[in-house]
């Protein structure tokens, strides 16, 4: 039965659910795994993970569709990317079929937290991996923990499809120069500092440059970035010191193949930000939220779709991803997990 929870009303918040997925690795491989009802992780105090902050994590999404499926959206890649983080962390990894497997398992655990089609929530899904046994020098720890929990979340961004104002802030946002690519709570722990003060002087993100020359665009704390052109075209940062976004990925996709769009992966000058008509963040917690304005210093960068709605193209956008996610329009081969 379907929880009793006021769905419309919900935040991107932590909200503890039924089942979480739990496996060991010790002795150089990973125990069989299980689920179980207790959030709590209790840890030596030289843990790995506390010291030397050797964690990584991943982030996708399960849907209610129209016709009342539940359904993920390209775990697979999720799987992929996370054996990425965690071999640049000199983690072990968790093997990618049994990824997408125990994604699969701990959504159907807690079914009855997948919110109800068309309520704009969904179930979020939080995988993750840890270094558990204490270590003193500087080395990867030898025993590790792999979970998932699953917590209901509404939009990110507060007020919906508003255009948000993103600005350019004098920090970086990876620790060391190189490891932006990996999705780990180390350079979310430096960019902390940048979104505090960002939220305090009113705010909603900043958009990082490339910490070498600070004269790209890369992404902002959680996001990649999307640019419309004049013409149409979609444009987005290439560059190897962001996360390479699914979300990301699905809308050149979907740019390209569903709406006709040019699509481009290139070098952005923030020179350029004037050119553009429109400007979005994606992510699978952004999922594709309007950018109305870019603050750097002195200048302002507003783009002509303005601060009331979604440009044209993004809306498209939007529409032809989030159909495909809630199953009113057909997905490209592979993308739908059906889980129930
Ligand atoms: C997770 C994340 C994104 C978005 O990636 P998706 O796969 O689309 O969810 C973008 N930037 C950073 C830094 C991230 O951690």
């Amino acid at each position: 039965m379907e929880k009793n929870i006021d769905w419309q009303s919900l935040g991107f918040g932590y909200q503890k659910t039924d089942y979480r997925y739990v496996s060991d690795y010790k002795n150089g491989e990973w125990d069989t795994g299980t689920f179980t009802t207790d959030e709590k992780v209790v840890l030596n105090e030289s843990a790995g993970v506390l010291q030397y902050a050797q964690t990584c994590f991943e982030g996708l999404k399960a849907y209610r569709t129209v016709d009342n499926y539940v359904v993920c959206f390209r775990p697979d890649l999720n799987a992929s990317r996370m054996a990425d983080s965690a071999r640049r962390l000199e983690m072990p990894v968790f093997p990618e079929e049994r990824f997408v497997d125990a994604v699969k398992q701990v959504v159907k655990k807690n079914i009855d937290w997948v919110p109800p089609y068309g309520s704009g929530a969904t179930l979020y899904i939080r995988p993750y991996m840890f270094g558990t046994n204490p270590v003193m020098g500087v080395k990867p720890a030898d025993e590790y923990q792999f979970r998932i929990f699953t917590s209901p979340v509404g939009p990110y961004f507060k007020g919906g499809a508003k255009p948000i104002t993103l600005r350019v802030p004098d920090f970086d946002r990876a620790a060391p120069l190189g490891t932006g690519h990996v999705k780990a709570g180390l350079n979310y722990a430096m960019s902390l500092h940048a979104i505090v003060e960002a939220h305090n002087l009113g705010y909603n993100e900043n958009m990082y440059l490339d910490s070498a020359t600070r004269t790209k665009v890369e992404e902002t704390g959680g996001a990649n970035i999307i640019f419309v052109t004049k013409d149409n075209r979609v444009v987005t940062p290439k560059s190897s010191t962001i996360l390479p976004s699914i979300t990301r990925r699905s809308l050149m996709y979907v740019a390209e193949h569903y709406l006709g769009l040019q699509v481009e992966e290139r070098e952005i000058f923030k020179e350029e930000l004037n050119d553009f008509a429109e400007c979005a963040l994606c992510g699978t917690a952004a999922v594709l939220s309007p950018v109305g304005k870019v603050v750097d210093h002195d200048k302002e960068i507003s783009f002509p779709s303005g601060m009331e709605k979604m440009g044209n193209i993004t809306q498209k956008l939007y529409e032809t991803l989030t159909g495909i996610q809630m199953g009113r329009i057909e997905a490209p081969k592979g993308w739908i997990y059906i889980i129930d």
